[in-house]
């Protein structure tokens, strides 16, 4: 019958699912993806840090201008002479010296603690970049590794390929497309024998229904694993 085919297959393709599954599993390639997730997160990172440090400079610049116009403001005061002055007038004045100068030391205190953070971003922007190049240069590092085991296994994959093109031939075309969504889908062994009453794969126990249909019709779909349980 046809499965006989499609278990011939399955046997030579195991050994492909299992060298694909180790490549899969590598702890390089793990690694590498674990770098370009740190990469890209970084340059989220050093984004939002230039964004910020942006806003920042903005906000210097504009204190800034309002420090010159206080001083400029500061300067008038200086000029009124207080001779030609009568007590309230005197009285204004110094008000307003004391204003000029509480704002004054106000607005150069903004201005320090925007310079620190300003200096904050930047100490914490060269760490993320640093981070960066670390990520790129150690992932580079582990995908010529990856790369070796790649190629290192290749020549054995591609002879696999080779006689599984061949044993295609065999199986017809409806059973093969089925076999290959499930191997997709990493349902595999695709087709496996009933072990007791249960299902090869995942050794979950068939009712006694299920069984009954089994020996009737040959071939049933796992409930639990979605294996094609077979019985010849
Ligand atoms: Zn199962």
């Amino acid at each position: 019958m046809e499965l006989k085919a499609i278990l011939d297959y399955q046997e030579i393709d195991k050994k492909l699912f299992s060298l694909e599954q180790s490549l899969a599993k590598d702890p390089n390639k793990q690694k590498c993806a674990q770098l370009n997730q740190t990469a890209r997160d970084s340059q989220v990172k050093s984004n939002q840090l230039e964004e910020q440090a942006s806003a920042i400079i903005k906000e210097m610049d504009e204190l800034q201008k309002t420090i010159a116009s206080t001083k400029k403001h500061g300067l008038e005061v200086l000029k009124a002479d207080p001779e030609k002055m009568d007590e309230d007038e005197i009285d204004e004045l110094l008000n307003r010296k004391e204003r000029v100068a509480s704002n004054l030391t106000l607005l150069d205190k903004r201005l320090t603690k925007l310079a620190e953070t300003i200096n904050q971003i930047l100490s914490e922007f060269n760490r993320t970049i640093k981070l960066y190049n670390d990520a790129k240069v150690q992932y580079q590092k582990f995908k010529a590794a990856y790369d070796q085991k790649v190629s290192e296994l290749q020549p054995q994959m591609n002879a696999i390929k080779t006689e599984l093109t061949a044993l295609a031939k065999k199986v017809d075309k409806e059973t093969l497309e089925k076999y290959n969504k499930k191997r997709e889908d990493k349902i595999f062994p695709v087709y496996v024998q009933l072990v007791g009453n249960a299902c090869g794969r995942c050794r979950m126990e068939l009712s006694a229904s299920a069984i009954s249909k089994l020996k009737s019709e040959h071939m049933l779909t796992c409930e639990n694993c979605r294996s094609i349980i077979y019985y010849l």
